[in-house]
């Protein structure tokens, strides 16, 4: 269970990473020497300006590319030595992801999208049903079991790509700007629903948004700017968060 003792306090780990997108005078510095760690049972939210990182820094973070220096630990385990088989591996059992756009498969229903990761798992994983049914509770989706996405509002969509996210038990799940195509009331239910799972779950939830909002809801929030921590802050107002922004995009 994630965040409840073991030897082993952290989810995530970057030291010194950096990467550098393109070559020659094209080439663009996205990290420069990223350390931190991010402990289990924590929601942090990483933000900054458009260009600043963050979805190389949540690349990176989860072994969807290997930074050009710098190492990565995913539940102690050092990304670096990995094979690219491996690397997929650990990504489909160990860790979860939401996206903008949900990514559903339009032709499955909810339940099959959500049992999707495990199935494609083959038998390296066994479905938990016990888990999927407390996953359609907490995500409010139980009578929209059989629905597909084109049935399902933006917002249910998205809890459904939240269950799905969460149904292998995952050590992190990662979202990249997760409210980014929902209304403001919408959005707000799905922040709510990431924070319930860090709560009451033990859940580990990285999270990149440009929105303060957003960042309000995470216990942590690391502010990016040219691709290097300019700050961290702790819990804190939505006012707070967009006033340091300004001042450090300044
Ligand atoms: P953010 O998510 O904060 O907008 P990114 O991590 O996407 O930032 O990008 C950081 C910088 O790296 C930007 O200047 C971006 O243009 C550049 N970049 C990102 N991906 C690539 C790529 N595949 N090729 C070239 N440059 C890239
Ligand atoms: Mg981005």
């Amino acid at each position: 269970m994630p965040g409840t003792g073991g030897s082993r306090q952290w989810a995530v780990g970057l030291r010194e990473v950096s990467k550098t997108h393109g070559s020659g005078r094209g080439a663009v510095r996205a990290l420069d020497d990223v350390t931190t760690q991010l402990r289990q049972g924590s929601f942090t939210a990483v933000m900054g300006p458009s260009g600043s990182g963050k979805s190389t820094f949540l690349h990176c973070a989860s072994g969807l590319q290997r930074p050009d220096s710098g190492t990565v630990e995913i539940g102690g385990h050092d990304l670096s030595g990995m094979s690219e088989t491996s690397l997929t591996e650990l990504r489909r059992e160990k860790l979860g992801f939401v996206f903008q756009g949900f990514n559903l498969l339009p032709a499955l229903t909810t339940e099959q999208n959500i049992t999707l990761p495990v199935h494609l798992a083959g038998r390296r994983l066994r479905l938990d049903k016990p888990w999927l049914e407390r996953l359609l509770d907490y995500t409010g989706l139980a009578d929209r079991r059989r629905h597909r996405p084109g049935e399902m509002s933006g917002g249910q969509q998205q809890r459904v790509a939240i269950a799905r996210a969460l149904i292998a038990r995952p050590e992190v799940v990662f979202a990249d700007e997760p409210t980014g195509a929902l209304d403001t009331a919408t959005g707000r239910a799905v922040l709510q629903l990431l924070r319930r799972l860090v709560d009451e779950v033990g859940q580990t939830v990285v999270m990149v948004t440009h929105d303060p909002v957003a960042a309000s809801h995470a216990d942590s929030v690391l502010l990016l700017v040219d691709g290097r921590i300019a700050e961290v802050l702790g819990a804190s107002s939505a006012e707070a968060i967009a006033e340091r922004m300004t001042r450090l995009e300044a």
